[in-house]
């Protein structure tokens, strides 16, 4: 019997009702602001009425109680105008608010998830420092209590959003001798607390979609801002990877798609010795190897969050198919989808290299896969561990 790899029907109209908004609201801007590296102001309004802001959340919410496949649908079609603020809405919804929504009280959910659906709230989460990346365990960031008070110091780079946000995530050290067991994450509202400041990180790529340097200097929080209970950080930071590197699928996804659509019409359009290039052989193979790459990436992030969907457990983490599935994903999106721009720009040949052309914003965004959300190292190192775990019995 044949496998089933269509689209239904609901997700069709969303993928078409993202993609038209996309085209006809994001991209007439995308030039502008990408030169002057600012973010649309109304981004998350806008996503609030599509529909998209709290895809997975339960309605009561006012989420659309949907599942990952439309997720990164949605990240997908935001991304074939724009993968940097297509990162900038899966930074906020998914790693921010949809893992909130997973460890937090029903109280602190009631209290935020709505404020997160109607776009009224950007959210950030914090987990990377200026000495602590791929090796996030090794964070310094303290969170000391004293009295029904945790005094927060240390600070958190690469935040994206924290420019713009209204609301952050992050973990800290509560007990720094047990080491990752030592770990608890916390929220809070940026215009609710003081030592707190947030300097804007200026980069060449993923512009438009805002990053920060989040610095705590004797910040006050609450106890009752932590989420999911004391030193339980370890547990709610890897549950929400898989996730994470899935949808972030997505983002490469747009890029790779309309890569290939943008150079199938300039190749048929552009004409060198006095034919339209499209005739050419090395032209018509890298068209060849640019469909043939986002095929192969489009299946194996669409898989990956079908069967993300289909498990009772969508946290993964370490011993699970899923870990291994996420981590192959955005594998091998994010390199593909580098392989693919860097094709298309040659295509474009001189104009490829110009910011009026949308490749050149596609080339530039999609370096951040190789990087962002996991580095291609670590992504192997994850895929490698649990590959030697079951020698892949499961055949996933
Ligand atoms: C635009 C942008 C947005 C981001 N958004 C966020 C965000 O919202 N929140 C957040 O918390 N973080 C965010 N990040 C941070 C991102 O997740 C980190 O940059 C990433 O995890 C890598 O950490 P690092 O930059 O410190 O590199 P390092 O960890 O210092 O790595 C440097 C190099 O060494 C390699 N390496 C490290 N360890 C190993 C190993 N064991 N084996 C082999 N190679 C290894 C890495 O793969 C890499 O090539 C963002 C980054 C960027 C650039």
């Amino acid at each position: 019997m044949a496998l089933n790899f269509d689209f239904s029907e609901e997700q069709r109209m969303l993928e078409e009702s993202v993609y038209k908004w996309a085209i006809n609201w994001l991209e007439p801007q995308m030039e502008h602001m990408y030169e002057i590296d600012e973010m649309p102001p109304t981004l998350f309004k806008e996503t609030a009425n599509l529909g998209i802001n709290g895809i997975v959340f339960e309605e009561k919410y006012g989420g659309a109680g949907m599942g990952y496949v439309e997720t990164l649908l949605a990240y997908e079609n935001i991304a074939r105008v724009s993968n940097a603020l297509s990162m900038t809405v899966g930074a906020s919804q998914t790693l921010c608010f949809d893992n909130f929504r997973r460890n937090a009280s029903e109280e602190q959910k009631e209290y935020v998830l709505p404020k997160a659906c109607s776009g009224e709230w950007i959210g950030c989460l914090g987990i990377t420092e200026p000495n602590a990346g791929s090796d996030a365990m090794s964070m310094a960031t303290k969170a000391e209590k004293k009295g029904d008070k945790y005094i927060i110091n240390g600070s958190k780079t690469f935040i994206t959003n924290a420019p713009v946000g209204q609301f952050m995530t992050f973990y800290a050290k509560t007990d720094p001798a047990a080491g990752p067991k030592g770990i608890s994450a916390f929220f809070f509202e940026f215009d609710k607390v003081k030592g707190c400041t947030v300097e804007k990180i200026k980069k060449w790529g993923m512009r438009t979609s805002p990053t920060g340097l989040v610095t705590f200097d004797d910040m006050e929080l609450p106890a009752e801002n932590l989420i999911g209970g004391l030193n339980k950080g370890v547990a709610i930071l890897t549950s929400g990877l898989c996730t994470e590197r899935i949808t972030l699928s997505g983002c490469t996804l747009g890029s790779q798609r309309s890569c290939l659509e943008l150079c199938l019409k300039y190749a048929k359009e552009r004409v060198a010795f006095g034919k339209p290039i499209a005739s050419f052989q090395s032209i018509q193979d890298k068209l060849a190897n640019m469909y043939t790459g986002y095929l192969a990436s489009k299946w194996l992030a669409y898989s990956a969050a079908s069967y993300c969907d289909s498990q009772k457990n969508k946290s993964g983490g370490k011993g699970t198919d899923l870990d291994r599935m996420a981590a192959a994903s955005l594998l091998f999106c994010g390199e593909m989808g580098t392989k693919i721009a860097l094709d298309a720009v040659q295509i474009f040949g001189g104009y490829g290299y110009c910011t009026e052309y949308a490749i050149s914003r596609h080339f530039l965004d999609q370096k951040l896969w190789e990087i962002g959300a996991g580095t291609s190292e670590i992504r192997r190192m994850i895929i490698a561990r649990e590959l030697l775990r079951d020698d892949f019995k499961s055949g996933r």
